[in-house]
């Protein structure tokens, strides 16, 4: 089976939508791609860090997905990277209420010796600096590197973000920070800019309304699914992430072509995220949900015209 690797933070959310409130759950973005990625045929694992405050209850939902937490450092009397954040109404936007790094301030990861081979590794949000420190562990070169990032990292960390960004294959980032990052409006324009800056393929996620992949003059869309219900965003770009790295590491067909399918994979599995709370929509998917939803995808997109 092939390997992927997958840092990023674990993390308790406090999470407010329109329709409700919840204290701190469980969250953080390699949680979400952990669980993503977790229906592919893939062997997983997660670099990150928790404190002695995380309960076990969580760290039994991932292992019994399969993910090997032997990465996942466990800070005595520390404190679990907090966030908390408040959506408006139409749920596209959301403002940032409190970021705790906690335990994460000073992180030093350490990629376990399984997966200093990994076929593709998966740079989850989280700071730049480890980021990069996972990828110089890296024993043989990955296949693909994926990189995920946010505003938060280009407003106080932005050398140490743009030297990572040069070194990997993809970047995946939404629409505002794309806009943020290369001080373009024009997706296009702002595309173009980020593969100045070093990946082939970039990766804008627009939220309900899709996302696009773009490398070199090529550029390929996928719709979000429509869906009646939306209950709380939070991680759908995470899951995205993850159903695109998971879905690369299952095929093992990194062309340009397989990056369409994989985006629609991604798709596929945050139009799931979106439905409940927190990670809960994930935990309760089943394998047969995610193809009859892909079968739905292709409907949405499926046209004969002749031309
Ligand atoms: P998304 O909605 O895909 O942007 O991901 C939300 C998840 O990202 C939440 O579960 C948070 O715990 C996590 N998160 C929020 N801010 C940060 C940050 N600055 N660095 C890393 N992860 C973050």
């Amino acid at each position: 089976m092939n390997k992927l690797l997958i840092v990023g933070t674990v993390a308790f959310d406090a999470i407010e939508t329109p329709f409700g409130k919840t204290d701190k759950i469980l969250g953080g973005a390699a949680t979400y791609i952990g669980l993503s990625a977790s229906f592919f045929n893939v062997q997983s694992a997660i670099v990150s860090v928790i404190g002695d405050d995380f309960p076990q209850e969580y760290l039994n939902l991932l292992t019994s997905r399969n993910i090997d937490i032997s990465g996942l450092e466990i800070v005595k009397g520390g404190k679990t990277f907090f966030w908390s954040g408040r959506y408006h109404n139409d749920l596209n936007s959301r403002d940032t209420l409190d970021t705790q790094l906690n335990v994460l301030a000073d992180f030093q990861p350490k990629v376990p010796q399984d997966y200093k081979n990994a076929d593709i590794v998966m740079l989850g949000n989280l700071h730049p600096l480890v980021q990069s420190s996972v990828l110089d562990q890296m024993e043989t070169q990955p296949k693909l590197t994926v990189l995920d990032t946010m505003n938060f990292w280009m407003d106080c960390a932005l050398p140490e973000l743009l030297d990572v960004i040069k070194r990997v294959d993809v970047i995946t980032i939404n629409d505002e920070e794309a806009r943020q990052l290369s001080g373009e409006y024009s997706l296009v324009k702002a595309a173009a800019k980020i593969h100045t800056m070093g990946p082939k393929y970039v990766v804008i996620k627009k939220g309900e309304h899709g996302a696009l992949i773009f490398h070199n003059k090529e550029v390929f869309f996928a719709p979000a699914l429509p869906l009646e219900e939306v209950f709380d965003p939070t991680g759908a770009g995470d899951t995205f992430a993850g159903g695109f790295a998971g879905y690369l590491t299952q095929s093992e067909n990194i062309s340009f072509e397989n990056m369409k399918n994989a985006i629609i994979q991604g798709s596929n599995l945050a139009s799931f995220c979106v439905e409940k709370f927190g990670t809960e929509r994930m935990v309760d998917l089943d394998k047969t949900e995610v193809v009859s939803r892909l079968q739905q995808f292709k409907s949405l997109t499926q046209f004969d015209i002749e031309l």
